[in-house]
């Protein structure tokens, strides 16, 4: 089932929470002179005109990027002034994952991107197609992740962003990373999640990011952002559990969205605290809007 566009979510609150982390991380990397190699395992598009086509539809980027605009120069986060270098929120367009790795990527280091859509990969072949230090495969990201691990250069960031269309994705996933982490257990790893009034693992006791943390036991960090109150849903989120996917990146159903990382930078968690308060005021709930919860390893 291949219905969900990210055109129509570009630039939303979850994109910037999770570019943020992606940027902070890939930068991390870059502070040594051994290249790194990224792997976008669900890529989209790459670039998304804001002001016309999907994303021009439902204008989910007001709530997100929009509402950072003007903000340049101010007393702001770190890592929030080095996204705000990288991605223009008063731009007319907004770059994905790939154009960020791009926008990123040294003489040396290299990326491979998979994307599933047949329209989402000729865009972003459009895009990036002429960049040889890019892999871009029209393929199944789960399934092609283990076969490129470990990198050769052994310094590598997984970066793991999907639909959660279908049902299965939430069994899925753990299976993928367990895999993955066995054969590149010194990667670091981002995976995104969405955060759902209706949980659609109704029979799990415990949250799909404990599932993830779960994992690994070595030096991980869960956070979350809050875009609306967990406790009352809106009316659209009634009825029949949905896949989650039928809501993707979307505000319906979801009161926020979360990122678990595994190896991060140790400079993260300081990051984060001092970032998301910030979110959470302009794109969320509130300042205490959002959670962090960070594992040492042992
Ligand atoms: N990572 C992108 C970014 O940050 O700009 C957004 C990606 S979007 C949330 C997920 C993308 O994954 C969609 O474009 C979808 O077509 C694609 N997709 C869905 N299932 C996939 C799979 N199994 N393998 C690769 N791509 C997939």
């Amino acid at each position: 089932m291949l219905s969900y566009r990210h055109g129509f979510h570009a630039g939303n609150s979850a994109d910037v929470l999770k570019h943020i982390v992606l940027i902070f991380c890939l930068d991390y990397l870059t502070q040594k002179e051994k290249p790194w190699f990224c792997i976008d395992t669900h890529a989209g598009a790459g670039s998304y005109p804001l002001l016309e086509g999907f994303a021009a539809k439902n204008r989910e980027w007001e709530k997100g990027v929009a509402k950072l605009s003007g903000i340049k120069g101010r007393q702001i986060p770190a890592a929030l002034t080095r996204y705000l270098e990288l991605t223009d929120p008063e731009g007319i367009s907004y770059p994905g994952s790939p154009e960020i790795i791009r926008r990123l990527l040294r003489k040396d280091d290299r990326a491979c991107c998979f994307e599933l859509h047949p329209e989402d990969f000729v865009a972003l072949k459009t895009l990036l197609g002429g960049d040889r230090r890019f892999s871009l495969r029209h393929e199944d990201g789960f399934a092609g992740l283990r076969g490129l691990l470990p990198p050769p250069s052994r310094r590598g960031l997984i970066f793991i962003d999907p639909v959660y269309e279908v049902k299965d994705d939430y069994a899925l996933l753990p299976q993928v990373l367990s895999d993955a982490l066995k054969r590149f257990s010194t990667g670091t790893y981002i995976i995104w999640h969405p955060l759902l009034h209706r949980d659609p693992r109704p029979r799990e006791s415990v949250s799909f990011q404990e599932t993830l943390l779960g994992l690994y036991d070595g030096s991980r960090l869960g956070i979350e952002l809050y875009t609306a109150p967990k406790d009352s849903p809106p009316e659209n989120a009634g009825g029949e559990p949905h896949p989650a996917g039928s809501v993707g990146n979307s505000p319906r159903g979801m009161y926020g969205s979360g990122l678990v990382i595994f190896n991060p930078p140790w400079t993260l968690k300081n990051a984060l605290e001092e970032t998301l308060p910030f979110l959470g005021l302009t794109m969320g709930i509130g300042k205490d809007g959002w959670f962090l919860c960070n594992h040492e390893a042992p």
